[in-house]
């Protein structure tokens, strides 16, 4: 199964799909287009029914049921681009046999080194096959090699007739990275009653928590006036947003919080006299804690508007996404089969909060409730970014155990 893993794995990572904020489009860009595509046409190879490719890029297919048993319908879903934060363009992934626990040489001519002395966890991929980039590139593990991993086991379900399980429905999507994932996705269509996101990190990670999700834009007007007639007129905006961002309690930041602790990150700030404009994210996986964080950052910019007048400071403030645990906690089987499964295959599962959101986050309050499962990759997002083959063959496992548990179970 190795080799059918890395060809698949190999051949979608050669297509960039890098996702672009900026666009207007649905794809956001025409590299996922081309990958769509060629998941089309092999879906159609290896079997798979009822494959449809909607106008915005949302690729779903069926595995009938070979059970007479009332299985519920599952899902199983990756996403197709890749992120904004690095190129995604021209990867030349590295296929490293038997990995020995030493430094990686990802690109000589640049002394780019994947190390143990950096990234201690490689430790554990000793005699593992490793996927790594050249150097130049991120790799797109995320979420490519969920990609292969939910072909791969489909594949294998086709081939082998004897293992029973119910209706299984998978969808390949657009756009995750920039968090539009889930905006154009066919909840009725896809017509599933749980489904899992394949698009973790390392081997055993189970997640149905996420944080609640809020985004701030912050406006502030100045005054400017000649410095040296300034005194009592200048009203300085860059000023004003320091004293915004003092008023927020300084360890609640990304940097100083872990686990289940929320925060506030000031993502960016631009300003002059004038003008300043500050974007804000604010998280927490307690839906009060969320609710008292956005009352409280609206206080500070009430107080900035009482002592330098409304019209100087306005503020946009929009929910993101939600803690998925809400929805997926009344069907907690969803977890706990996959729990089961990895249990079953040897795995430990490592169940913790995500710092972040998935498309599951979205999907699970669209009506679909979607935790999130491994793929076997590290260093998501990056140059370092690499996946481990043998986890990702063990992903497949997981994947086809789930399917044979729902079956067991009805
Ligand atoms: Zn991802």
């Amino acid at each position: 199964m190795k080799k059918e893993i890395i060809d698949r794995f190999t051949s979608y990572v050669k297509v960039d799909t890098q996702s672009d904020e900026s666009s207007e489009t649905t794809p956001s860009t025409p590299g996922q287009w081309t990958l769509l595509h060629m998941l089309e046409e092999e879906l159609k190879a290896i079997g798979m029914q009822d494959i449809q490719l909607d106008e915005n890029g949302y690729l779903m297919a069926t595995l009938p049921a070979n059970t007479t048993k009332d299985v519920p319908v599952i899902g199983f879903l990756a996403h197709v681009d890749t992120a904004t934060d690095f190129t995604g363009k021209n990867v030349q992934p590295q296929i490293i046999e038997n990995y020995d626990g030493s430094d990686i040489v990802l690109n000589e001519a640049l002394s780019v080194v994947l190390s143990p002395n950096d990234f201690p966890e490689l430790a554990q991929y000793k005699n593992h096959t490793l996927i790594t980039t050249d150097g130049t590139t991120l790799l797109g593990a995320d979420n490519k090699a969920g990609v292969a991993e939910i072909m791969t086991a489909m594949h294998y379900l086709l081939r082998h007739p004897e293992i029973k399980h119910g209706k299984i429905r998978v969808a390949f999507t657009p756009d995750e990275e920039i968090g539009k994932g889930p905006h154009k996705f066919d909840v009725a269509a896809f017509n599933a009653k749980f489904a899992y996101t394949v698009d973790g990190g390392p081997l055993g990670e189970l997640q149905y928590e996420s944080f609640n999700a809020a985004g701030a834009q912050l406006t502030i007007r100045g005054k400017n006036v000649h410095p040296g007639s300034a005194k009592g007129k200048m009203i300085h905006s860059a000023k004003i947003a320091m004293e915004f961002q003092h008023q927020l309690p300084a360890d609640e930041a990304p940097e100083y919080t872990e686990g289940y602790e929320g925060f506030y990150h000031l993502l960016s700030i631009e300003g002059d006299v004038e003008k300043t404009e500050m974007h804000y994210i604010i998280r927490d996986h307690d839906k009060e804690k969320f609710q008292e964080r956005k009352e409280f950052f609206t206080q500070a910019v009430k107080n900035l508007q009482e002592k330098y007048g409304a019209e100087r400071v306005s503020l946009e403030l929009n929910d993101q996404y939600y803690n998925m645990k809400e929805k997926i906690e009344p069907v907690r089987e969803v977890v706990d089969i996959a729990h089961e499964a990895m249990s079953s295959l040897g795995i430990t599962p490592i169940v913790e909060p995500i710092r972040g959101g998935t498309d599951g986050s979205q999907l699970s309050y669209m009506g679909l409730p979607t935790p999130n499962i491994f793929t076997g990759g590290e260093n998501f997002h990056g140059r370092f970014e690499y996946v481990s083959v043998d986890n990702m063959e063990k992903a497949v496992q997981v994947i086809v155990e789930i399917a044979k548990l729902f079956e067991e179970k009805a």
